[in-house]
């Protein structure tokens, strides 16, 4: 089942590689130069001003306006029938067969759809809290084994749990937002003693994060389906992460100042509701679950990712890893349910990252530490440059897109630029 592909009157939504037809409409936030932030859709290579619309009253939502402000959260938190009922109206307004109301009112059209190359986007909610899972097999084997060794890859409790971490919310930001190398606790191999220092071993992982829309209550947890109703969409998620760092702090509590400096999202949340028609199983289950883990229906969507670097200079970005999202172990509404399961209250605007999305080749790996193996086997890229790690100036690209029959739901682009580290004369 892919879906079908509802042709548009805009013309450039119907163009079958396009990552944004009738059938996607995803939310961001925008503005254009002395205007105010405010929420739209993708469609095609246009954004259609929600907050135009709104006032228009041509969306028919209950309720105070939701669209006229720089965040998509209190249109989140309205839940699933109100998200319903404004794709359901777009749809209408915007299909080639649809309402005219829009179509055949010239300036009404003006003020609604403006051609994305005229604004700028902005970071699409309020980002509540940001926890970052590892529920991908490969990643964790991968890691585990470059970390550990291969007798103790995957934790004892992997094939129980969602392992996550209670990530920063305060540094994640939109895709173009530029990344500055950061300063941090590094053990040379060899040394006995850490030095303060740039991370040399910068690295990108490619997640995609789910993005909860309507609220849970402390003390009450909540069932994987119930998890599924409130995830309101999904955002390619690069959880910048420096290895060096990470490699000597992580222990016993996991992860701290090796990703807390940046994680980057994609300005577009593509809706559950578009990619509905894309649901596919989580693998079989080596290990049989808890009951409150258990899925009542496909729960992962097979969405097709791309991992693009381009040094400085560079004409062209390479692509050093394919992959897709199917991979995972443990689908979003599970690490949902999971997180939830002690009476944690989960948010509006809550960041759910999937974990690192590797496959189980060589060229299907979510990480450049996976990719080059720890540094000892170095990638090519198409200018001839060798890569183990990110360099200053390289740019980093993920991308996806779940295939229809003749159209894509794409997540258009997460991108981020490398700065070199601050120059610190304190130490
Ligand atoms: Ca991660």
């Amino acid at each position: 089942m892919s879906g079908v592909h509802l042709l548009s009157w805009i013309e450039s939504a119907n163009h079958p590689a396009g990552h944004f037809p009738l059938a996607n409409l995803p939310y961001g936030v925008f503005s254009r130069q002395g205007e105010a932030s405010r929420c739209g859709v993708a469609l095609g290579d246009m954004v259609v001003d929600l907050a135009a619309l709104e006032a228009a009253g041509l969306l028919g939502l209950d309720g105070p306006p939701v669209f006229d402000q720089p965040a998509l959260n209190d249109f989140m938190a309205r839940g699933r029938e109100a998200w319903e009922a404004a794709r359901s109206r777009l749809t209408a307004l915007f299909a080639a067969t649809g309402d005219p109301l829009l179509r055949e009112d010239p300036g009404l059209r003006a003020k609604v759809i403006l051609p994305v190359a005229s604004v700028v986007m902005h970071l699409p909610f309020k980002v509540a809290g940001y926890t970052d899972f590892y529920s991908g097999r490969h990643h964790a084997e991968n890691v585990g084994t470059m970390f550990r060794g291969s007798d103790n890859a995957l934790p004892p409790n992997w094939l129980s749990l969602p392992i996550g971490y209670n990530g920063r919310a305060s540094t994640v930001v939109v895709g173009g937002t530029q990344i500055r190398r950061p300063w941090g606790q590094i053990k040379p191999s060899g040394a006995d003693l850490p030095v303060f220092a740039p991370s040399r071993r910068l690295d990108i992982e490619l997640e995609l994060g789910a993005v909860v829309g309507t609220p849970s209550q402390m003390g009450v947890p909540i069932s994987v389906a119930e998890a599924a109703e409130t995830i309101f969409g999904y955002v390619l998620l690069n959880d910048w992460s420096a290895r060096d760092i990470q490699a000597w702090e992580y222990q016993p509590l996991g992860p701290f100042q090796a990703k807390a400096f940046a994680t980057s999202i994609s300005p577009w949340v593509v809706t559950a509701a578009a990619l509905a028609p894309f649901r596919v199983d989580t693998p079989p289950r080596e290990r049989e679950l808890l009951p409150y883990l258990d899925e009542p229906g496909p729960m992962l969507y097979d969405i097709d990712l791309e991992v693009l670097m381009q040094p400085t200079g560079a004409e062209h970005p390479t692509v050093i890893s394919r992959t897709n999202y199917r991979e995972m172990y443990y689908s979003a509404p599970q690490q949902l349910a999971h997180h939830a399961s002690s009476g944690c209250r989960m948010e509006t605007g809550d960041l759910l990252g999937s974990g690192t999305i590797s496959g189980a080749t060589r060229e299907s790996r979510g990480s450049l530490l996976e990719l080059s193996w720890g540094g000892k086997e170095p990638l090519t890229l198409s200018t001839g440059e060798s890569r183990s790690f990110i360099e200053d100036g390289d740019t980093m690209t993920l991308t996806g897109w779940a295939q229809g029959d003749g159209y894509r739901i794409g997540f258009g682009a997460c991108v981020g630029t490398m700065l070199p580290a601050l120059e610190r004369k304190d130490i």
